[in-house]
């Protein structure tokens, strides 16, 4: 954890950025609530999952384990639309937002006792058929249509690019990212969210503009392999 975040201060610092000014969501898919916990007693309150379920179980279990604290729990899993009410009731932020269908029924199901859910874009940067997100040409269309829904707050733009080795390549599917988020800023919408960079990439990321990094294997160690 303290690697990582001197690995993310040193990126901020190359590119003349202030160290703050990127947040660490820590991912902790397919490691249990012991390891929040413990990563919460070095000062980690941001955690990201993938898996519904699996997620739901370890907020319950760490909010019995540790009432007092306040985490911030993100959803950064495929969204399927007969599973929206649970995340709309469980996590404070979904970055793979990319349709308006999904947009509206996560605004019909928060809580009215809970603050607007926050939200990022998924847009496809690399253009990959396979891959999820809003293709680039459709994004601002579903930005204002998300950012009038009442009950959600939309925060900004997240990307999963296609793995590049070489730092220089994989600058390029960030600095599109970012150019992208400068665009909707642009046409007025308060983003402030710029969710990129994973273990492997995040210092080009950060180098680019990231204002959160989700990392996962750095902090927690290899995942095994999901069956
Ligand atoms: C698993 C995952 C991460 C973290 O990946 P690491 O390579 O372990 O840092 C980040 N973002 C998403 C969307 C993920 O699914």
């Amino acid at each position: 954890m303290q690697a990582v975040r001197r690995s993310m201060a040193a990126a901020a610092h190359e590119a003349g950025r202030a160290p703050e000014s990127v947040q660490l969501l820590a991912v902790s898919k397919t490691f249990g609530a012991d390891a929040v916990l413990e990563a919460m007693q070095a000062g980690q309150t941001l955690f990201g999952e993938n898996y519904l379920q699996e997620a739901i179980d370890k907020i319950v279990a760490v909010a019995a384990a540790a009432p007092q604290t306040a985490l911030q729990w993100h959803f950064i899993g495929p969204i399927q639309s007969n599973k929206t009410r649970p995340i709309a009731e469980h996590f404070d932020w979904v970055h793979t937002l990319e349709r308006e269908k999904i947009a509206q029924r996560l605004s019909q199901q928060r809580p009215s006792t809970l603050a607007p859910l926050n939200v990022c874009l998924q847009v496809n940067i690399s253009g990959e058929a396979s891959k999820s997100g809003v293709a680039p040409a459709e994004l601002r269309e579903l930005a204002q249509q998300v950012a009038a829904l009442p009950n959600l707050r939309l925060r900004g733009l997240m990307a999963l690019p296609e793995p590049a080795a070489e730092f220089e390549q994989q600058r390029v599917a960030f600095r599109a990212l970012r150019l992208l988020y400068e665009q909707l800023q642009a046409d007025g919408l308060a983003l402030d969210t710029l969710s990129m960079g994973m273990s492997g990439d995040m210092r080009a990321a950060i180098v680019e503009g990231a204002t959160m990094v989700r990392v996962g294997s750095a902090i927690f160690g290899s995942r095994k392999p999901i069956q």
